[in-house]
């Protein structure tokens, strides 16, 4: 049975990560990963996480079943991090949420559930480029996954007329994944006007919209990222939103996320979450305690909620004053390239423009990993490491 099955490509990040580790040289750093790191390198564990804890290991709770849509509390404090506590889709009831394993487990349940809805043939457009998984996981559900135009490496902005023409020619009640800040892998994000638009555009052609929020708080602040969600629960569209706090809650590895679900009214939205539940149940049954506990912990409790405010927002200026750095630092090494871009670009990554050639250079005569696609994370870089990565790219660029 197993003879002749082909051995699968390696996960191309993952794979940086791996080659990374091999590397012995000192001064090797790795851009590749998709992880914030702090100001000495290292993954930081939250204070408000700790505290979270602590508070958690004192009770020594038995760990019983979830139920299949995981902590109620969580759940609620999903939708009013989402919506805004008096939203209209909370108080209406047309707002359902299940605890899922990550941002990628939101995706799934969600697709699968799509799947089992809508009308074969539906095509799900993810953007050009967009997070690698996008495609395998709704690949993966049994759509056919196309791709709507987003990056233009011209203007370092986005290809907003492209990506126009193919929410208006592309066939009525076809699935959208639209990154809600913070865009992955390039950084690059529309303005409110933009997504004005393109709210109108998927409206008028009854797309389904499926946001996905990976990086709240990584771009402007909590409230700002979250505003593109909260004008899409301004309309009637159904839509769907994947969450994960694996990077604004530092908790990776403990794989929390939601799926959320916003519908026409309570009577739709109770049957959806009936059939979501079934999702679930024969994908994994019911999800883990630990991660969603120490989320709603946080969320709930206004002093916990406060220091998480402050330490994401640590984040996000220190992810700031790194881009300045870098583009500092390249202009110090003598390039002459307009690289303002980077100060401009969101969140964790920054599509740096860098060709496949020059990414394998800086790996091979400077041990610095990126992924082929010129994609950096900048939030791996620090004050100890910034100006050998900016010299490295300028003799890179200088080949
Ligand atoms: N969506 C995007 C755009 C992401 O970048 C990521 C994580 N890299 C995810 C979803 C999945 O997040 P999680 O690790 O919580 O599954």
């Amino acid at each position: 049975l197993f003879s002749a099955v082909p051995l699968a490509p390696r996960d191309p990040i993952l794979g940086v990560t791996e080659a990374y580790n091999a590397d012995t040289r000192p001064t090797k750093v790795n851009l590749g990963v998709g992880v914030y790191y702090d100001e000495n390198g290292k993954l930081p564990l939250l204070e408000c996480v700790r505290t979270a804890e602590d508070q958690l290991n004192a009770l020594h709770a038995p760990r019983g079943y979830l139920p299949i849509d995981g902590i109620a509390l969580y759940d609620q404090a999903v939708q009013k991090l989402l919506f805004g506590a008096q939203s209209p889709v909370i108080t209406g009831k047309r707002a359902i949420t299940a605890e899922a394993l990550g941002g990628t487990g939101g995706l799934k349940i969600g697709a699968d559930l799509l799947r089992r809805f809508t009308p074969e043939g539906t095509t799900v457009y993810i953007s050009n480029p967009s997070w690698e998984n996008h495609r395998a996981i709704f690949e993966g559900a049994g759509f056919e996954v196309q791709t709507y135009p987003y990056y233009d490496a011209a203007t370092h902005g986005v290809d907003f007329d492209g990506l126009l023409k193919c929410l208006k020619e592309a066939r009525p009640g076809s699935i959208f994944v639209l990154h809600a800040c913070c865009h992955n892998p390039t950084g690059v994000d529309l303005s409110p006007e933009q997504w004005t638009q393109v709210l109108a555009a998927l409206q008028a052609a009854g797309h389904v919209p499926f946001l996905d929020i990976a990086y709240q708080g990584f771009g402007d602040g909590i409230e700002e990222d979250g505003a593109v969600i909260r004008a899409f629960a301004a309309t009637s569209l159904p839509f769907f939103v994947s969450s994960s706090f694996s990077k604004s809650f530092s908790l990776y590895g403990e794989r929390v996320g939601a799926l959320t679900v916003v519908l026409s009214d309570a009577d739709e939205a109770a049957r959806v979450l009936s059939q979501l539940k079934r999702v679930i149940r024969c994908n994994y049954s019911n999800p883990p305690t630990h991660g969603a506990q120490v989320v709603q912990r946080v969320l709930n409790d206004d002093t916990l909620r406060r220091q998480w405010e402050s330490e994401l927002g640590a984040m996000r200026v220190r992810i700031k004053a790194m881009r300045k750095a870098l583009v500092a630092g390249l202009a110090a090494a003598g390039i002459d390239r307009d690289f303002s871009f980077i100060e401009r670009q969101r969140g964790m990554f920054s599509y740096s423009g860098l060709t496949a050639d020059q990414v394998e250079a800086l790996k091979v005569d400077h041990g610095i990993y990126a992924v082929s696609s010129g994609r950096i994370c900048v939030a791996a870089l620090n004050d100890k490491n910034v100006e050998t990565v900016a010299r490295a790219i300028a003799s890179v660029l200088a080949k």
